[in-house]
């Protein structure tokens, strides 16, 4: 199970999938990508099986390209791997995708919660729940990282959490408990991965999320805070292995 996100000036889908190949060493039973094209839309493809079905999909029926990008393979825990337990998970009318490696524990709790207020589900993932919340907390304020925060603090569990929604084109926010994710620093670029073999290719220069954090990254910048938004210290680090 891996992730990827990417926001920058050059087109994510072949970042994305590069490296989610890097990732491929962690094991997982399907993968998915999610892209923000240049019209402003949400493009999002998922398959159960290999990178390379996800890949052949791809070539037979290409997805629009766009510069901000999320990338997930899954291990299932919640619902067997097929297609449509596969991240993304959309929400939000489609304009939100959210994608999480890790396991919500008291998701039933909050799907009956969900389910009560009229919202269905495509999936028998624990994930989408936390997505069809983000994307009800989304609705009230239009802030991604704002939504992140009223959402977070009420999952138990482990979770690496990534989202972007299609009106705000070059942010990717996500959140970490008991999961891991680090930031990757370009030029011009950022990156968030589940390790520093997602993006070792681009940089190495790297930021360490520490526990229960919230990130927002921009094509030139960074923010983390903690899960209440107060702004935390984060630890650069370079990597020295060879890629
Ligand atoms: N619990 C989620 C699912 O079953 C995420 C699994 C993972 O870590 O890939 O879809």
């Amino acid at each position: 199970c891996g992730i990827i996100g990417y926001v920058g000036p050059r087109q994510s889908q072949s970042i994305l999938l590069a490296g989610l190949a890097r990732l491929e060493y962690r094991g997982y039973d399907s993968a998915g990508v999610a892209v923000i094209d240049a019209d402003g839309g949400l493009g999002m493809r998922k398959r159960a099986g290999k990178l390379a079905v996800l890949r052949d999909d791809l070539v037979e029926h290409p997805l629009s390209d766009g510069t901000t990008g999320i990338g997930h393979t899954r291990w299932a825990t919640h619902g067997g791997p097929t297609d449509s337990n596969a991240h993304p998970h959309l929400a939000d009318d489609d304009k939100l995708a959210v994608i999480h490696n890790g396991i919500i524990e008291n998701f039933s709790e909050l799907k009956a919660e969900l389910v009560s207020d009229g919202y269905t589900f495509l999936s028998q993932t624990d994930t989408e729940v936390a997505a069809v919340l983000i994307g009800r907390e989304y609705r009230r304020t239009g802030d991604l990282v704002a939504a992140f925060r009223a959402v977070v603090s009420r999952l138990e569990g482990a979770y690496t959490l990534l989202a972007m929604h299609q009106d705000h084109p070059g942010l990717v926010v996500g959140a970490r408990r008991n999961s891991p994710l680090v930031i990757g620093l370009g030029d011009g670029e950022n990156f968030l991965g589940s390790d520093v073999a997602a993006f070792v290719e681009h940089t190495r220069h790297a930021l360490a999320i520490g526990q229960d954090e919230i990130v927002a990254i921009t094509p030139s910048g960074v923010e983390v805070t903690d899960f209440a938004g107060a702004p935390v210290e984060v630890e650069p680090f370079e990597v020295t292995w060879d890629a």
